[in-house]
């Protein structure tokens, strides 16, 4: 069981602490009942989750699982200095790394207790949820070209404003989003050229990103995207290139942990609702070593990556008591 300690910069506490120091209390309160586990368990605090300080991520699980190469010690930080030597610098040795992998064989599954990070349990009112699945992401960068001129001396009905469609654009991706069950996403950048006030913009860059825990409905919604952006290109005379710069796939959770868990849910009495992850967790990486599973926890206002950050003592609680719930009607490894 475990989670990560680092945290963002501006972070809050619980965002990853919270599946660090959690276990350790379930562990505690079932040895204070005298409860003996017929398997081990160890309570891993990760390094290296959110991937602020070098362009890499999840380096801790990764090590774990088995799947640090050398190369990501190379990595380098806003300074220059790579994670090997920072790791060096810390008094760690890179070297050991391989020899913190487990084994497969060896191990039952990975636990991880988070914040939800969203609304939705807050919504629901429940203390905790089970999660599905890790969502899927993939990233793509959209250029569209239309004529520059002048701002002034060009009829309406003569534009290519790029500006223009991609606003356009922007608002059938929403409208895509809005309508799909499971299938989120966002435009987070754009980039006029030449950017000038009296310019009608020639060149517009955009980001599309989506998430779904289902790869069925990622790619409808890529395919929708790229048809609603494709019309509105041709209605206003842009040519559009659609460029994919990044992809990842959903990593679903276990069946026997996610019922495990739900049997743990109902044993104490607490709603045992399902949910996805929008957001990608140290789970991604285990589970290239064995199964997973997580527990989200409520929080206030469904805030995260804020000192604000909060749950409440009795949803602690709560969790607690499903891991402690969870732990003992594991099947006998
Ligand atoms: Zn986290």
């Amino acid at each position: 069981m475990g989670s990560h300690q680092d945290s963002v910069i501006e972070g809050g506490k619980y965002d990853g602490m919270l599946g660090v120091a959690l276990p350790l209390l379930a562990l505690e309160a079932l040895k204070r009942e005298g409860v003996t586990l017929p398997f081990g368990v160890e309570v891993v605090a990760f390094g290296d989750e959110e991937g602020v300080r070098f362009p890499t991520t999840l380096v801790g699980s990764k090590a774990l699982a088995g799947n640090v190469t050398p190369d990501q010690l190379e990595a380098q930080d806003a300074e220059g200095i790579s994670l090997r030597e920072a790791l060096i610098a810390f008094g760690c040795t890179p070297e050991d790394i391989p020899a913190t992998a487990r084994e497969p064989a060896n191990t039952l599954g990975f636990l991880e207790v988070h914040i939800e990070q969203g609304p939705i349990l807050e919504q629901r009112d429940h203390a905790v949820g089970i999660v599905t699945a890790l969502t899927g992401i993939e990233r793509h960068k959209v250029t569209l070209s239309g004529k520059a001129g002048h701002a002034g001396t060009t009829p309406m009905n003569m534009r290519h404003d790029a500006l223009v469609g991609a606003a356009e654009m922007v608002l059938a991706i929403d409208s895509v989003l809005q309508n799909t069950d499971e299938l989120v996403g966002v435009v987070g950048r754009l980039d006029v050229h030449p950017n000038a006030v009296n310019v009608i913009p020639a060149q517009v860059t955009f980001t599309v990103e989506l998430r779904s825990p289902e790869s069925a409905t990622r790619q409808y919604g890529r395919e929708a995207v790229t048809a609603a952006l494709e019309t509105v290109a041709k209605r206003r005379g842009l040519t559009i290139n659609i460029e994919n710069t990044y992809s990842a796939d959903a990593v679903a959770c276990a069946d026997w942990m996610m019922t495990a868990l739900e049997q743990a849910c109902t044993q104490i009495g607490q709603p045992a609702e399902r949910m996805f992850s929008g957001a990608g967790h140290d789970g991604l990486a285990m589970q290239a070593l064995t199964d997973i599973g997580m527990l989200f926890v409520r929080c206030k206002e469904g805030l995260s990556h804020h000192p604000d950050e909060a749950i409440t003592a009795e949803d602690g609680e709560a969790a607690t008591r499903v891991v402690m719930a969870f732990l003992q009607q594991l099947p006998r490894p």
